[in-house]
């Protein structure tokens, strides 16, 4: 090493600057986000699943109307679940509705809508009357060590089971960073959250140039993140650090004048901070090409179909259809769909619109056209429901952003 290259950080050095440069800027600095009102367990749960995957300024006004329609665990636990999904529609990954609406059902169910009963009445209990980890009885507690790095270091299997944390991952579609998030959050457990802005800017901190998406990459990131908590502020300083990397520690151009962190960055120290997290080449996103049916009946009103429940979008409603096949032309793809998903003959007439939408591990192209049926009753073949609804009425119904796109040039928007 040359006697200018940069020393690497040590460890000591950022969690001195977290503690006194980190949590100092964040309160200056933090933004006035709904969720940061009147914290409560059910409001931390419902901010952090909706901000999965998903972008803040989206998330806002979300937020504000899901909490006016379900107010409380209770409310959503009562909720029919079309109304849940009608309140997710836009939102994506619809999973996070279903879970956090099973969720709300437990919690109201099991725990009398206190959370923290979860732990104090010890772990789940599934069908055999083992305790249940997600789904994993105890002996696999071995699987989300590997997964996840739990226990944590220091704790035994025991209290890693009985933990705030492992109790929250029992509920449905809690994962590691939710379970720390709603802990350290809702509850000021000690829990530290890795996420992709936690993961940037330790990466930069300590010029990590290793694989975080391994699972030593992984293991690394969390002793990281757990090691540099403040203790008894963990809470805050899971925020500070989601903060920072949301606002200043940004993935393509890092705002380091403005870095409270500077003195103490590897990265910034060796003049390349956006060359971290060191990046695998991303695997080419496969695309399909999809036809779909606005069928019209007599009555002027369209055809939807509700898709079913353990597929991809389930419970959403949608205009029928389905992937093109090899040597198929779209007016083809259409016919032979909406005999395989309802049991009718179409004749496919006027083309609508072409709708392009990315998915997280495809991006579809969507040739929409009218359609209207020569022989058949539909029928629930591949599909959970179907309706005839007048165009004006079809938002009553919840449905993908790509069919929303369909809704509106129904409706003349
Ligand atoms: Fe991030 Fe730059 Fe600060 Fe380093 S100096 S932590 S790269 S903003």
């Amino acid at each position: 090493m040359s006697r200018n290259a940069p020393k690497p950080s040590c460890e000591k050095t950022v969690k001195n600057a977290i503690k006194s440069k980190l949590l100092p800027w964040f309160a200056q600095n933090r933004r006035d986000l709904p969720w940061r009102k009147n914290r409560t367990p059910y409001r931390v749960w419902v901010a952090e699943i909706m901000l999965q995957q998903t972008r803040v300024d989206t998330v806002i006004d979300y937020y504000k109307r899901w909490m006016k329609a379900f107010p409380s665990w209770r409310a959503l636990a009562r909720a029919p679940q079309p109304d849940v999904l009608k309140a997710w529609e836009g939102l994506g990954y619809y999973s996070r509705a279903r879970n956090l609406h099973a969720a709300a059902k437990i919690i109201t169910d099991e725990y009398k809508g206190n959370l923290s009963n979860a732990w104090k009445s010890g772990p789940r209990m599934n069908a055999n009357g083992r305790e249940c980890f997600q789904g994993l009885e105890k002996p696999k507690l071995s699987h989300l060590r590997k997964c996840d790095n739990f226990p944590r270091s220091g704790e035994t299997d025991d209290q890693c089971a009985r933990s705030p944390e492992m109790q929250l991952r029992c509920l449905p579609g809690v994962g590691a960073y939710t379970a720390a998030a709603i802990a350290s959050l809702a509850f000021g457990e000690d829990a530290a959250v890795v996420d992709g802005n936690v993961i940037r800017v330790l990466c930069r901190l300590f010029a990590f140039g290793g694989d975080t998406k391994t699972a030593a990459g992984k293991k690394k990131m969390q002793a990281w993140a757990d090691e540099l908590m403040v203790k008894g502020r963990v809470g805050e300083s899971n925020e500070a650090m989601m903060e920072f990397g949301a606002l200043v520690c940004l993935p393509k151009k890092p705002k380091c004048t403005e870095c409270p962190m500077q003195k103490s960055c590897a990265a910034f120290a060796k003049g390349i901070p956006d060359k971290y997290p060191v990046m695998k080449k991303k695997k080419k996103v496969p695309h399909i090409v999809v036809g779909a049916a606005v069928t019209v009946n007599r009555k002027g009103e369209v055809m939807i179909a509700q898709r079913l429940e353990g597929d991809m979008l389930g419970g959403l409603w949608e205009f029928p259809g389905g992937k093109l096949e090899p040597d198929e032309t779209i007016e083809e793809c259409i016919a032979r769909e909406l005999k395989e998903e309802l049991g009718i003959n179409v004749e496919v007439g006027e083309f609508l619109m072409t709708v392009k939408h990315a998915y997280s591990h495809f991006t579809m192209t969507m040739h929409v056209y009218f359609t209207k049926i020569v022989s058949g009753r539909p029928r629930l073949i591949h599909c959970a429901d179907y309706r005839w609804v007048k165009p004006a009425n079809l938002l009553t119904f919840a449905y993908s952003k790509a069919d929303l796109h369909v809704v509106a040039k129904l409706q003349g928007k």
